[in-house]
């Protein structure tokens, strides 16, 4: 960390035992393997610190959505498997093979141009094998699999060591479609079963599967956001004892009055309606702190909720303490986590931002030095 990030009073906060916890939790429950996925920089949480603590909890695998990000956990010394599950393209394949990272296959074409890279680097290459069961996003469609299954079953160059689909609405408990995906994937999993070849991993169920679908765990789950301790939706139940592992802190940078009558933030689009008093926060936009929580978002200060007055901007927003409020220069103020007997949850400022938490998580930028604890 330079000298100036490190003077800088806003952090993300990532309680490495809270992952540690979740992951302990989530096996318990399902009784599987489990692939972490630590796509987006880890949900924001940060790439190789979470990386470092799962392979030291002993995680079975890593999911990771680009071949970059891959490559960058094996130059940093990860030795866990780690499996890309985004679209491969051909001319990324030998990518794969040489840093020993296995490969989403999604269609016979790229079964071919990985079979290719893997005879002329005379090395086999490990892959998992997509299919579509109605996400409509990469995969072989499983009304038509079988001729994929079996040139990938009878491939000299690819071990298959998993075959997985992935659920459009398990975050929703009373989803029809997850079962219907599911009975999808087990006939194309049959045609394996009719090659009398060893079943692959089977694996399918996202943090929505996990917290809701029994049915979906199969051999492997694929946790992402209940990872983190987020719940995939509002509509999500928390099955699990999960525990958010991110806090958004920063500090008061000033103080004012603002008088009845007077405006704040661009646009002057909020009001006081009395003489009240207002902190601004260093923390905008420009590090992810969504702009659509203008007069909408709150924060905690002294251990009260407080409204965002007026638009965020790019580098600081304004929070309304109201006409009593107190607050000094460098009081903590917290975006995301806990302070005193209130809780700001990630699910709550998704809530006010009009997305997910996911999309909030995600979007905290590289401008935000991140802090470990409990690691
Ligand atoms: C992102 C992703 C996951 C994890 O999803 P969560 O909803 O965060 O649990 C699992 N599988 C695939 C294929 C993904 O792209």
């Amino acid at each position: 960390m330079s000298d100036q990030t490190s003077q800088r009073p806003t952090r993300v906060r990532v309680d490495l035992g809270a992952i540690g916890h979740n992951l302990e939790a989530i096996r318990r429950h399902t009784h599987t393997a489990v692939m972490a996925i630590i796509k987006a920089n880890a949900y924001g949480h940060g790439l190789l610190p979470v990386a470092r603590h799962l392979e030291g909890c002993r995680v079975d695998q890593l999911g990771v959505a680009f071949v970059e990000e891959g490559i960058t956990l094996r130059r940093a010394g990860l030795s866990v498997p780690i499996l890309v599950l985004g679209g491969m393209f051909g001319r990324q394949a030998a990518q794969y093979i040489a840093h020993d990272l296995e490969i989403t296959v999604s269609s016979l074409d790229k079964l071919r141009q990985v079979e290719a890279a893997a005879e002329s680097l005379g090395r086999k290459a490990v892959v998992h094998l997509k299919i579509d069961t109605g996400m409509e996003r990469i995969g072989v469609h499983s009304y038509s699999c079988k001729p994929f299954i079996n040139a990938a079953m009878q491939s000299r160059w690819c071990t298959v060591k998993g075959i997985y689909s992935h659920l459009a609405c398990a975050d929703d408990p009373e989803s029809e479609m997850t079962l219907q995906q599911l009975e999808r994937f087990l006939e194309a999993c049959a045609h394996i079963d009719a090659l009398d070849l060893p079943m692959p991993l089977r694996h399918l169920a996202n943090s929505g599967g996990v917290l809701h679908f029994p049915q979906t765990w199969l051999d492997m789950v694929r946790p992402g956001i209940a990872l983190y301790g987020a719940l995939p939706d509002p509509a999500s139940q928390r099955t699990i004892d999960l525990r958010p592992a991110l806090s958004l802190v920063s500090q008061v940078v000033y103080f004012k009055v603002v008088r009845a009558g007077n405006t704040v933030s661009y646009g002057a689009t909020w009001r006081a309606e009395q003489d009240t008093r207002v902190v601004t926060i260093p923390i905008g936009y420009g590090d992810g702190y969504p702009r659509s929580l203008s007069s909408r978002g709150e924060v905690l200060v002294r251990g009260q909720r407080k409204t965002i007055a007026g638009r965020v901007c790019m580098d600081q927003f304004m929070a309304d303490l109201g006409p009593a409020g107190t607050a000094y220069n460098e009081d903590e103020v917290v975006l995301i986590g806990t302070q005193g007997n209130e809780a700001l949850t990630v699910e709550a400022v998704a809530e006010a931002a009009g997305t997910i938490p996911y999309e909030i998580l995600t979007g905290l930028n590289e401008r935000i030095p991140r802090e470990y604890v409990g690691g």
